[in-house]
């Protein structure tokens, strides 16, 4: 259903609703129409701080301690409410993150509750090294211990599911946390969220607070109290976090976007590409930080190749985000409209524009689904992250030269080979320097696998058991035996 009447949003702070301290409020604007659909709180130092205080008295009143059986119940019980609310959470994540909601209800609503899922079943399963004499006459054995109250900054392309992300192995380890998410795309997290954590969660567990990176979020980073900041989101944020964190030695996690390489040899499977590529490059409007966005070609294929991803793009539906056929909804803001159409804007005189290139005339900040072939290697398209419906192609002439250009970029989170030779599939994936390799397939992804970069795209992993070492402190107890 669309939204008829502006959401009210509020932080929840210690189990309750409440305004910012100072009462400040900024409209939440539908990326598709720009018309307002909720106002958010601003919140201030006061803000955090409270909900610091709220986090920190949670975890030293109990949460902590409790069993991991608890833990996982009640994240088993959070995954359940995410599908109960199901309808609600995708009238807002549409509206609010510009999604076409068939494709959050595919794509988004049930992965965010088997991610939860997941967790819950990690909370029980945390490993160590098996207790032992490894000295004479003592025994050794280890305990993970949470940390304490943790710091969660969400980014606004999946709001949902970046949250659920952090949120479960902070909790299935038995921390406690204050979250912040994007302040362009808060809806389904202070409205919905908060309010099912909150049904499922003790007071002062799991925190929300809306506003700005400056000051809700650096207010948090700076904090004493947090122990830990997780953040996805821009590089630049990412290193000022890390800067900021090294007064409080604080633990920080990163994952800070990606420029994935897709490198298609000339014996891969040409039709498989060009549906797996436009529809992994162009899903969540290119959106994705893994998503299969520059495009390096073998020189015989090259031209099928910008060719056939032409064609599949220029198929890709436009529109409503509440038709069904609608395969691309808009980018995120303005901000991200201006973002995207300048770097297009910019191209070098020696790139095409192989279809697409410019924005529909409609409400929103919609861009065509666009292909942009002969770009060379130190081109602004090619180094930058775009986060938009852009796909780049490059023709490489072998191996050595697809892998040097693959790599050749700051980021280094997800990338892709297409190739029918084992041998080559094998040396490529080997070579490259990210947190995931698919071979003949791209963006894929399993909760029991982690997820994560190389280089500028962060540290820290996201998903599967690795996510969980972040947010645990190893602790080795020796015991003499006499
Ligand atoms: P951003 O880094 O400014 O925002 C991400 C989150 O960080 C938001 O919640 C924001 O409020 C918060 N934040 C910003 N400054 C902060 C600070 N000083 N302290 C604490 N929190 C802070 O990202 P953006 O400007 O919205 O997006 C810019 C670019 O970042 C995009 O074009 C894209 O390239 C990249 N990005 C990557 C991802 C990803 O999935 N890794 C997600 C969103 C954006």
């Amino acid at each position: 259903m669309p939204i008829t009447e502006k959401i009210v949003l509020q932080n929840m702070i210690n189990g309750e609703f409440v305004d910012a301290a100072d009462g400040a409020t900024e409209d939440v604007i539908n990326p598709s129409t720009g018309e307002v659909i909720a106002s958010s709180p601003l919140s201030s130092e006061e803000d955090v701080n409270r909900a610091v205080a709220a986090a920190k008295a949670a975890f030293e009143g109990g949460w902590a301690t409790t069993t991991p059986a608890e833990r996982s119940n009640r994240l088993l019980a959070l995954a359940d409410k995410i599908i109960e609310n199901g309808d609600e959470l995708t009238d807002v994540e549409s509206a609010d993150a510009g999604k076409p909601r068939q494709a959050f209800i595919d794509e988004e609503l049930e992965t965010t509750a088997d991610h939860i899922r997941f967790f819950a079943s990690a909370a029980r399963n945390l490993e160590g090294k098996a207790a032992m004499e490894y000295q004479e006459g003592r025994t050794s054995f280890i305990r993970r211990e949470p940390l304490g109250p943790v710091a969660q900054i969400t980014p606004w392309n999946y709001p949902l599911m970046m949250a659920a992300w952090k949120l479960g192995p902070a909790l299935a380890t038995g921390n406690t946390l204050v979250l912040k998410p994007a302040e362009s795309t808060p809806v389904s997290t202070l409205h919905v969220l908060a309010r099912i954590c909150a049904e499922v969660f003790p007071p002062g567990v799991t925190n929300f607070i809306g506003g700005h990176g400056d000051p809700a979020g650096s207010t948090l980073v700076r904090h004493p109290d947090i122990k830990l900041v997780s953040l996805t989101g821009s590089v630049n944020t990412g290193k000022w976090i890390a800067r900021e964190s090294a007064d409080t030695l604080k633990r920080v996690h990163l994952e800070l976007g990606g420029k994935a390489p897709v490198v298609v040899f000339d014996d891969a499977d040409l039709d498989v590409v060009y549906e797996t590529i436009a529809g992994t490059g162009l899903f969540n409007a290119g959106q994705d930080c893994t998503a299969a966005t520059r495009i390096l070609a073998g020189p015989k294929v090259y031209d099928d190749v910008v060719n056939g991803l032409s064609a599949e793009a220029g198929g890709y539906v436009m529109g409503d985000l509440d038709d069904a056929a609608t395969m691309l909804g808009p980018v995120n803001s303005q901000k991200q409209f201006e973002h995207v159409t300048g770097l297009l804007e910019r191209r070098p005189g020696h790139s095409q524009i192989a279809t697409g290139g410019g924005s529909p005339d409609r409400p929103g900040f919609y861009i065509e689904p666009t292909v942009v072939a002969d770009l060379q290697q130190d081109d602004e398209l090619i180094q930058n992250e775009i986060f938009g419906p852009v796909l780049t192609v490059q023709r490489f002439t072998d191996e050595a030269e697809a892998i040097a250009w693959a790599n050749g970029t700051r980021y280094g989170l997800a990338s892709s080979v297409w190739t029918r030779d084992v041998g080559r599939a094998m040396r490529v994936s080997n070579a490259l320097r990210f947190g995931a390799v698919w071979i003949n397939d791209h963006i894929t992804m399993a909760p029991e696998m982690p997820h994560g970069g190389y280089g500028e795209s962060g540290y820290g992993k996201d998903m599967s058991m690795y996510s969980l070492e972040d947010y645990t402190n190893i602790k080795h107890v020796m015991i003499s035996l006499t």
